[in-house]
């Protein structure tokens, strides 16, 4: 949209931010631009490209129209300066760290993540010389402790993947900001329809679109929004982005880009060399999804209230861990970060342990046994057999991912059938 364009509402942007009429057609929806490589004008503007000092399209891996009116439209919706869109929410976290991570740097993460993240940190960045610390975000202290030189980074999650945990965004990011790191967040279960992570002071946010913002588990996807807020000349922690770059003729990006800086730089490096670019199939397959993003998660947060309440109350089952429920000690925060519900993600425990939720996930005939969340059909997924098998005893616990726990997505269904697809489950064990 143009610059002049007023202060659009959520429900406008996610309709219309990056969506303008195609400028080759006139195609009202975004084409598909199924293509790899754009024609010149000329040699000068051959070379304006390739010095960074034109915006536009050299190659798809660098950027493709429908992925970049993704990008604008996440960016948009998070309140952001600009953002590079990825072939999976994986690739975005180490699209995210590329910049800013040199080998026997480290990062500090919370304990309650994504158990794919969790590995993806502690094993495969380790190869990288990245160092991963672990860390329970309750506790501001120990973050605080654990910071060190080489610290280029605190990541967090919104709402953490599984067990129905708010993040206290607020002081972390005063943390951040007093130490002169970044502040990530991996606001993939929120979505920007429920938090927005910029608005807590976070400066980077980071999405499996994969999951809710696609919303029909069609497409992988993710994608790294910069808030454009970091000072990265404030220090020479991030000589990535401060210091000149040999690749482009000693250009340092954030002298010359400003609040572009760290997106341009997940382009012109980061999509350039490490390649994981997002297919336009799969971007115009997300940008359809983001069309009804508030609209999906209102309806995903009132089913999942639904059926926690029914949980909550049911003998079979020994909890619920949902920030939606006054029982949740998150309620406070999910009431303070969260805008029209507590998400559609949550726990709970079967009374009976691991043979438990085992026969469960066996029982269900409405919810898809599977490991994904986000889509608009209900998920279920024994955590402990499953997405957290790979982790000790010691780190399931810690992610809130132990033996008698389920995880739920909760689809935009009728909630009726959703409660009795589970009563009659919980019945046979
Ligand atoms: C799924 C997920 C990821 C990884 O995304 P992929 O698209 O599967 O690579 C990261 N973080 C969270 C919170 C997720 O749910």
């Amino acid at each position: 949209m143009s610059d002049q364009a007023p202060q659009y509402g959520f429900e406008t942007l996610q309709i219309h931010a990056g969506g303008k009429p195609d400028p080759a057609t006139g195609a009202r929806q975004t084409p598909i631009y199924q293509n790899t490589a754009y024609v010149f004008r000329d040699a000068d503007h051959a070379a304006a490209l390739f010095n960074l000092q034109e915006a536009g399209f050299i190659y798809s891996r660098l950027t493709n129209p429908t992925v970049s009116a993704l990008q604008e439209r996440v960016a948009a919706l998070e309140g952001g300066a600009g953002g590079v869109a990825t072939a999976s929410g994986h690739a975005a976290q180490q699209l995210a760290l590329f910049p800013l991570m040199s080998p026997g740097d480290n990062f500090i993460a919370s304990t309650r993540l994504y158990g794919g993240s969790i590995t993806q940190f502690g094993q495969a960045f380790k190869r990288f010389g990245w160092e991963v610390r672990f860390i329970d975000f309750d506790d501001i202290d120990a973050i605080k402790a654990a910071i060190d030189g080489r610290t280029k980074a605190l990541w967090a999650e919104s709402i953490a993947n599984p067990g129905g945990v708010i993040t206290d965004l607020e002081p972390i990011a005063e943390l951040a900001d007093a130490q002169k790191i970044p502040f990530i967040v991996d606001n993939t279960m929120a979505t920007p329809a429920l938090c927005r992570p910029f608005d807590w002071g976070a400066h980077i946010a980071c999405h499996s679109t994969t999951k809710f913002l696609s919303g029909t588990g069609t497409a992988m996807g993710g994608v790294v929004i910069d808030s454009g807020r970091f000072d990265w000349s404030a220090t020479d922690k991030f000589p990535s982005l401060s210091a000149p770059e040999e690749a482009y003729h000693g250009l340092r990006f954030h002298e010359t880009f400003g609040a572009l800086a760290y997106t341009l730089h997940g382009h012109a490096i980061g999509l350039r060399d490490l390649g994981a670019c997002q297919a336009p199939m799969n971007a115009f397959l997300t940008l359809l999804g983001a069309e009804t993003l508030s609209l999906r998660m209102q309806r995903h947060c009132e089913n999942a209230q639904a059926v926690a309440e029914f949980l909550e109350q049911h003998d079979k089952v020994a909890y619920v861990s949902y920030a939606g429920l006054p029982s949740s000690p998150y309620h406070a925060r999910a009431k303070k970060y969260l805008k029209g519900g507590a998400g559609s993600v949550f726990t709970f425990g079967v009374k009976g342990g691991y043979e438990a939720g085992v026969k469960l996930v066996d029982s269900v005939e409405l919810f898809s046994h599977l490991a994904n969340l986000g889509d608009a059909r209900s998920l279920v997924i024994h955590s402990a057999s499953t997405t957290h098998r790979q982790l000790t005893d010691e780190q399931r616990a810690a992610a809130g991912a132990g033996a008698e726990v389920v995880r739920l997505s909760i689809g935009i269904e009728t909630a009726d059938d959703l409660i009795r697809d589970l009563e009659q489950a919980l019945a046979r064990l």
